[in-house]
C-alpha cells in the first residue's frame, strides 16, 4: 500500500508518554484521510516502553516498531526511523509531546504547496530551565556564525521532509550526526512554521548537559573547520607579536634598560602558549577521533527487532 505520511518518534524510556503520543498522532493523521504509519524507534529502553510499543503495534498495523539492541542516541534513532520510513512525507517528532502533533497539519499544507522541508521554529518554550534556554540560544548563534550551512535559528528536529530529501539524507551515513544541519545542508525548498513548544507531558529530559555538549560538538565538527583554523590564527598573532618584540628587546638591551628582568613574564608566556598548544591538540584530537570512527565503518545502529513488514 502507498503511504503518504510517515511519523518517526525516537523513544528512550517514555512509557508514560507513549499511549498519549499514539492517540494524538492517530487523531491528527486520521483527520487527513490519507494512509500513514507511525515508526516507533526503541532506543534501548529499560523502563518497559518496549512492551508498550509492541502492544501498540499489535493493535494497530500502522504502528511499526524498530527495536534497537542498545541505546544509540537520539540522532541515530531518528536515522533508523528515516531508513525504515516509506511515506511520501516524513515527519520527525519527539515522543514527549513537546512537539504538538497537531502542527503536522500545517506542515503538510506547506508541503502540498511545494515546500520540500518544513521545519518547526520554536517561538516560545515552556517549562525549561533558564540554563537550557540560554545554552540552546548561545549554541544556535555560535553554529550559525562558524558553519557554512545556514541552519535556521531555534529549530529542533521536529520537521516534515519530502521523500526526495529523505532519500538524500539516507545516503549520508556519517556517524556523528546532526540531523537538522544535514537537512539544511541538502538544500531544496525550505520553509519554517512557528509554534509554541510545550513542556514535557511526563518524565524527565533524556538530554542531560553531557549529551547536549556532544551534540553541539558533532554539529560544529560536522559542518565547520573553524576550530582547526583557530590554532593557525593564534599562531600568526603570537608569532607576529614575538617578531615585533625582538628588535625592541635588542634595543633595550643595548641601551641598558632594566625593564625585563623577572621570571614572571617568561613563565606567563610559556604557560599561555603551552595552554594554547594543548587546546589545539585537543581540537585536532576531536577531528581525528571522528575520522577514526568513520574509518572503522561500523553499522550506525543494531536492530534487534525490525518491523514485520505489512
Ligand atoms: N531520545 C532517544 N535516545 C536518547 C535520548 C533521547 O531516543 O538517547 C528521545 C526521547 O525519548 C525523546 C527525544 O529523543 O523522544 C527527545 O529527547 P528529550 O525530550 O529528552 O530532549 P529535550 O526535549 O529535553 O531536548
Ligand atoms: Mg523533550
Amino acid at each position: 500500500m502507498k503511504i503518504t505520511y510517515s511519523i518517526i518518534a525516537p523513544i528512550y524510556n517514555e512509557k508514560e508518554n507513549l499511549p498519549e503520543l499514539y492517540r494524538r498522532v492517530k487523531e491528527v493523521l486520521d483527520s487527513t484521510g490519507e494512509p500513514w504509519e507511525l515508526i516507533l524507534v526503541d532506543d534501548g529502553c529499560t523502563d518497559g516502553s518496549t512492551d508498550i510499543i509492541r502492544e501498540l503495534a499489535s493493535n494497530d498495523k500502522r504502528v511499526r516498531p524498530v527495536i534497537f539492541a542498545r541505546n544509540f542516541g537520539h540522532q541515530v534513532a531518528v536515522t533508523a526511523g528515516l531508513d525504515y520510513s516509506r511515506g511520501d512525507a516524513v515527519v520527525i517528532i519527539d515522543a514527549d509531546l513537546q512537539d504538538p502533533p497537531e502542527l503536522i497539519l500545517e506542515m503538510a499544507k506547506n508541503w502540498r504547496a511545494g515546500y520540500e522541508v518544513v521545519f518547526a521554529v520554536r517561538a516560545e518554550r515552556e517549562g525549561e530551565s533558564w540554563f537550557k534556554l540560554w545554552t540552546a540560544s548561545l549554541f544556535y548563534r555560535i553554529i550559525s556564525r562558524i558553519t557554512d550551512v545556514k541552519i535556521p535559528l531555534d529549530t529542533g528536529d521536529f520537521r516534515l521532509m519530502d521523500r526526495k530529501v529523505v532519500n538524500v539524507m539516507n545516503s549520508m551515513r556519517e556517524r556523528h550526526r546532526f540531523l537538522r544541519g544535514m537537512s539544511a545542508w541538502v538544500g531544496f525548498k525550505q520553509v519554517g512554521v512557528e509554534y509554541k513548544r510545550a513542556a514535557r507531558t511526563a518524565g524527565e529530559t533524556k538530554y542531560p548537559f553531557r549529551k547536549m555538549f556532544r551534540l553541539a560538538l558533532n554539529a560544529i565538527t560536522g559542518f565547520s573547520y573553524f576550530p582547526l583554523q583557530v590554532a593557525t590564527y593564534i599562531g600568526f598573532v603570537s608569532a607576529g607579536i614575538a617578531a615585533l618584540a625582538i628588535p625592541v628587546v635588542i634595543y633595550m638591551r643595548i641601551t641598558g634598560s632594566q625593564a625585563f628582568f623577572g621570571q614572571a613574564t617568561t613563565l606567563l608566556a610559556v604557560l599561555f602558549l603551552g595552554g594554547v598548544q594543548l587546546i589545539s591538540l585537543g581540537v585536532l584530537g576531536e577531528y581525528i577521533g571522528r575520522l577514526y570512527d568513520e574509518a572503522k565503518g561500523r553499522p550506525l545502529y543494531i536492530v534487534r527487532e525490525a518491523p514485520d513488514d505489512n
